[in-house]
């Protein structure tokens, strides 16, 4: 019954311990004030932030240049309707174009990446004229109804998606050395083969689109092995399948780059985007396409549109924050990554459970095992009454001044500071 669905999202939450503010068993102390890559509680402590509280906070939690321009919209304009032009708005759109992929020009704005996810179901659908949108297992692509059943993991299988089956979308493996036991080139072979097999028994006439996560985020931090995206690239061009790089996390200076997309030697036809777009400091998403698919849309496609979607004070925000990730963020991510790599991989050196330790940029995963069986350990998410203990060393840490993810599956542990963060810092966490 809907009932029964209800109650495992709500108890699998609770596995999760995720502090909704609804739930009147929340005890968890609320954070008050932030400065750099650090916040502090109602009780006067202090955390190193080091996941960007939801890998989101990319130029720090107290931006004087954010700020200003955020106040400067504000007193100027706060609102300016969706449908009309806007200053903030036109010029965010033109630094988006250049600072994205070339073949990247068009731009339109949503609120969350969840919906920046929907309207590039929607432009890809639309497009191709095709229903199919293929995604990963173990990704995430956001909680709205068509956003959910793109998520590759089992507790969207197991409420959202069962829900909604006219979304159309089918999933492939991710290219992870555990599921195709290899690794580098043969590793993307094996994994790019996988996906044209899938493509062929779901029928390419049936897809718009491929959409992934350059870098996976939530879902446990795991790049690509060299020469995947390359393959990837092919399959879509080979079938007329749309690329469609879900930029959420990994755009705007976290991996290293602008867009993750552009450590990789081919292009996407859309990026989405989100949270880092404004440091987050007011929500604001979108898509970035290519010109030819934003003519398709221009001419007849779906009128789209939110009232907030490209809200003028976000704008405002994003112009600045982009400012300081080509400023300084950048650079500090470029020079500090080895350093954190370095960090983490001393770390599965001392500890034998940590299987892996994977990422790229300032986007990481800790990857652990179940001592006594040597398994990865189960999905506590799917099974509410399963042991978390990934998500314990998170609660351990936490006690200790540190705040880190926990990844779903939840056997991983995911770093992912505020690109501002200092070498001291890193090194101390
Ligand atoms: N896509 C990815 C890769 C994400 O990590 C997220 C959120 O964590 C989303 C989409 C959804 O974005 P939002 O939470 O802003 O709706």
């Amino acid at each position: 019954s809907n009932e029964s669905v209800l109650d495992l999202d709500y108890k699998s939450s609770e596995s999760r311990n995720i502090p909704h503010w609804h739930n009147p068993e929340n005890e968890s102390i609320p954070i008050i004030e932030g400065s750099g890559a650090t916040v502090t509680d109602a009780n006067g402590d202090s955390f190193l932030d080091f996941v960007a509280s939801l890998y989101c906070v990319n130029a720090g939690h107290d931006n004087k240049r954010i700020i200003e321009a955020i106040t400067k919209q504000l007193e100027r304009i706060p609102y300016v309707s969706s449908g009309k032009e806007n200053d903030a708005r036109a010029e965010l759109a033109s630094e988006l174009a250049a600072v994205a992929p070339e073949p990247l020009t068009d731009v339109l704005f949503s609120v969350s990446g969840s919906e920046a996810n929907e309207l590039a179901i929607q432009f890809a659908r639309e497009s191709q004229d095709a229903p199919k949108v293929l995604t990963r297992w173990q990704s995430y692509h956001g909680s709205t109804y068509g956003a959910a059943t793109l998520t590759g993991d089992p507790s969207t299988r197991n409420t959202v998606e069962a829900h909604a089956a006219t979304t159309g979308s089918g999933k492939f493996l991710p290219p992870l050395p555990e599921v195709f036991d290899a690794e580098g080139s043969e590793l993307a072979e094996k994994a790019a083969n996988h996906l044209e097999f899938v493509v062929k028994n779901e029928g390419p006439d049936s897809i718009a689109a491929i959409m992934m996560e350059p870098v996976a985020g939530s879902s446990g931090g795991y790049p690509t092995p060299s020469g995947y995206f390359e393959r990837v690239r092919e399959i879509c061009d080979k079938y007329n399948i749309l690329l469609i790089a879900d930029e959420v996390i990994t755009g705007f200076g976290r991996c290293g780059k602008m867009f993750a997309m552009q450590t990789e030697s081919v292009d996407p036809d859309m990026i989405t985007f989100a949270k880092g777009v404004t440091g987050s400091y007011i929500p604001l998403g979108g898509v970035l396409m290519r010109e030819e698919l934003g003519d398709r849309i221009r001419d007849g496609g779906t009128l789209t549109g939110q009232t907030f979607a490209g809200h003028p004070v976000a704008c405002a925000a994003g112009i600045a924050a982009i400012q300081e990730y080509q400023n300084e963020l950048i650079e500090n991510v470029q020079s500090l990554a080895p350093v954190l790599q370095d960090e983490l991989t001393a770390l599965k050196e001392k500890h034998d459970v940590i299987t892996d330790v994977r990422g790229r940029g300032f986007l990481w995963g800790i990857v652990v095992k179940d001592p006594e069986s040597s398994e990865p350990f189960a999905n506590s998410w799917v099974d509410a009454d399963s042991e978390n203990p990934v998500a314990d060393v998170a609660e351990e840490a936490k006690k200790n001044g540190l705040l880190v993810g926990v990844g779903r599956p939840d056997y991983q542990l995911l770093i992912s500071p505020p690109l501002c963060i200092e070498e001291a810092d890193i090194a101390n966490a």
